[in-house]
């Protein structure tokens, strides 16, 4: 028996913000005690199959051995030291790592603190180059898909989904971007041209006012768990390059392996000019994101106006971050990650695709070690993880997703389990 009263915090309750949550009332909390492998243990002593890996950041697992001792060597050296004028081996060797996985064309990175802010700097970075390369101080604004997501900060927000985003709440404080529809056409159906139209004719239209285009590729994770035809980014690179309009890629929630790709460019073999990496960068241990962009683009706006990339923030290449995000990388290199995200993949293929049956189901797709059933109706979220906590999960839907996306240490029976309780739970609902 699940002891309700024992994981909630009345303190926590009426003092503390949790994420998009009213004061008046907020959804229930349940006090985590410690997690260990793929498995949250709660105040009362439940133990939670993690389906949400903390928000697609926790790819090793909680409490990692090999994590945890790197992190512990390095904090015995130094936790923090700036980067103006400073530099040390944990962002040189990450930064050697990283241009490895990264797209060959990538050259020039920069570490930044969270996904939103490494959002807000490829932007920054895209209108200093745009401006630099046009000489134009009109080329400043963006074009994107709706059902984006990319974070909260204010430019991140402007360019997020207007109807399940922030729009409403922010109004005509947000920076108006242009918007076209979502790619109609699903990552496994036959590619449809007319799915790109609009936005080759947004492009073509507008082209003197865009510095870039932004969108997540194959994979729109938080506007709308929905995975489009990789075709889509083939002729958007193409319109682009035509339009002489940057590419941005936010691959903040599909990269290091999550869409079983290390990341989700190599679906469509189509590398931007300007890429956004954060969560599964750190194992989930520490916040710092990273964007990373070609040497055409950085010597760009090396031969701006300002002469440099205007910004700077104070946690900058965070050492202990750093040296968390190596041991994190070597583990991902140490292993076969294509097979292993295959064996997940089949999977959430397998234990969820009863629910393409359920008369409340409107759609069923599995990417990697994503997994999602989107519902008909909206989901109530409190009521629905009071039911995930009583069956020993944790999953959380928002608006009509439920989905998963597991530790990828998750063991076959956990996996298992996680699925099958969320179809009987999504069978349950109205
Ligand atoms: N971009 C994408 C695609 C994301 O999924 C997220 C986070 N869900 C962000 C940006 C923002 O990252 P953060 O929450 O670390 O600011």
């Amino acid at each position: 028996m699940v002891d309700f009263e024992l994981n909630t915090d009345l303190w926590d309750r009426e003092h503390l913000w949790h994420p998009y949550t009213s004061t008046i009332d907020p959804l229930p909390t349940y006090k985590v005690v410690r997690a260990e492998g793929c498995e949250l243990e709660l105040a009362d002593g439940t133990r939670l199959i993690d389906g949400m890996s903390s928000w697609w950041c926790v790819i090793h697992g909680y409490n990692n051995p090999v994590i945890n001792a790197a992190a512990k060597a390095q904090i015995d050296k130094m936790s923090h030291v700036m980067f103006g004028g400073l530099t040390h081996e944990p962002a040189i060797e990450l930064g050697k790592l990283l241009l490895q996985m990264a797209p060959p064309k990538m050259h020039n990175i920069f570490y930044a603190d969270s996904g939103s802010v490494a959002v807000e700097v490829a932007m920054k970075m895209a209108v200093q180059a745009a401006i630099s390369r046009s000489g134009s101080h009109k080329k400043t604004n963006f074009a994107t898909i709706r059902r984006g997501y990319h974070g909260d900060t204010w430019n991140a927000m402007s360019v997020c989904d207007p109807v399940t985003g922030m729009h409403t709440a922010f109004g005509s404080a947000l920076p108006v971007r242009y918007f076209v529809p979502s790619p109609s056409v699903a990552y496994r159906d036959e590619w449809d041209p007319a799915c790109f139209a609009e936005m080759e004719q947004l492009v073509r239209s507008h082209a003197d006012e865009l510095a870039a285009v932004i969108l997540e590729p194959v994979v729109q994770g938080a506007g709308g768990m929905w995975m489009y035809h990789p075709q889509y980014l083939r002729e958007l690179r193409r319109v682009c390059d035509e339009c002489g309009v940057y590419l941005i890629f936010d691959e903040i929630a599909t990269g290091f392996w999550r869409t079983g790709k290390k990341f989700a460019w190599e679906h469509a073999g189509v590398q931007p000019d300007i890429m956004c990496i954060g969560k599964g960068l750190t194992a989930g241990y520490l916040t710092m994101s990273a964007v990373l962009t070609t040497k055409d683009v950085a010597d760009t706006i090396s031969k701006g106006e300002a002469g440099v990339m205007m910004h700077g923030p104070t946690f900058m290449a965070n050492p202990l971050a750093c040296a968390i995000a190596i041991a994190s990388l070597k583990l991902l290199e140490s292993q076969n990650m294509a097979e292993r995200l295959r064996h997940i993949e089949s999977i959430l293929n397998e234990e969820l695709a009863p629910a393409a049956s359920m008369q409340n189901v409107a759609d069923v797709r599995v990417l990697g070690s994503i997994g999602v059933v989107e519902m008909k109706e909206p989901v109530d979220v409190g009521e629905f993880q009071k039911e995930c906590v009583r069956r020993g999960v944790w999953i959380r839907p928002f608006g009509r997703n439920v989905y998963v996306m597991p530790p990828y240490v998750i063991t076959d029976e956990q996996l298992r389990y996680l699925c099958r309780q969320m179809l009987e739970m999504v069978e349950g609902l109205r």
